[in-house]
């Protein structure tokens, strides 16, 4: 223990960021402020159009941004380091795959993780990790309810599948910072109740969240606080409690 560590550094900080597209686009992300906590999600909430997936392509370094800065613990990265750190699970097929299995698909993140964090031990460190690799593996296939489709392609699963696909990798993959585009759209109730769990674990084990949702009740399970994305920015934010959950049911029914 010590006063230094007693100085938190956010996970995530993003000042004044633009983004667009094409060389004369409007600015889709105009002059966006954001900064997240480790342990803690937030609800990213807004109308279609606003801007929410775009900025989220920007924090997983997906995007380029023509302004501002992003900051993942305190460091600002080339946007393909930051793409190590922040994991996007997207909606539709932004999740890029990388296997032809579901079990491959999640080694794979398992691997990279192992790559990042221990770059000069490569060999050492896949001898003796083998059996936990399994372990890890074997448990996140339970977790997500994916044990019976272990060995089926990625792409021939149902979108809900494939969403929790997309959360066990991002997982796996030990990302800072997780950002989840509309992670309950096409689950059942129990699937919701899993990927709810699951970010709870992730807050415990110090991830910092950021789900984009339309689902008030999954927000209010699963996030201390909302932010309101508006042309482009964040337009309030407050912390998601019985007193506040009126206000925020405002701004979940825009339809
Ligand atoms: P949200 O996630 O809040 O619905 P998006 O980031 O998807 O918002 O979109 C913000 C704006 O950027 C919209 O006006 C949308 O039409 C535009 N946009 C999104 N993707 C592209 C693209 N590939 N090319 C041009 N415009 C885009």
């Amino acid at each position: 223990g010590s006063g230094d560590s007693a100085r938190r550094v956010p996970a995530l900080v993003v000042r004044g960021l633009e983004a667009r597209y094409g060389r004369r686009g409007r600015l889709v992300v105009d002059g966006c402020d954001f900064d997240a906590e480790a342990g803690r999600a937030v609800a990213l909430v807004g109308r279609n159009g606003a801007g929410k997936t775009t900025f989220a392509r920007c924090l997983a370094g997906l995007h380029a941004e023509t302004a501002g800065e992003i900051l993942i613990e305190g460091e600002a990265l080339d946007p393909r380091k930051r793409a190590g750190r922040v994991f996007l699970g997207m909606q539709e097929s932004g999740y890029q795959l990388f296997s032809d299995t579901v079990e491959g698909e999640l080694r794979l993140a398992l691997q990279a993780r192992r790559v990042r964090e221990a770059p000069d031990t490569k060999e050492g460190a896949a001898e003796g990790s083998l059996e936990s690799e399994s372990a890890l593996i074997e448990a996140a296939l339970e977790r997500f309810g994916l044990e019976e489709l272990r060995g089926r392609h990625p792409l021939s699963l149902s979108g809900g599948q494939r969403q929790r696909l997309a959360i066990a990798a991002g997982s796996l993959q030990g990302s800072r910072v997780l950002v989840l585009d509309e992670p309950t759209s096409g689950l059942d109730l129990a699937n919701m109740e899993r990927i709810a769990a699951e970010i709870d674990r992730l807050k415990e084990a110090g991830r910092c969240i950021v789900v984009i949702t339309h689902d008030f009740e999954f927000a209010c399970a699963t996030c201390e606080e909302i932010a309101h994305f508006e042309n482009g920015r964040i337009a309030e934010r407050f912390d998601l409690t019985p007193s506040t959950a009126p206000r925020a049911r405002v701004l979940f029914g825009f339809d």
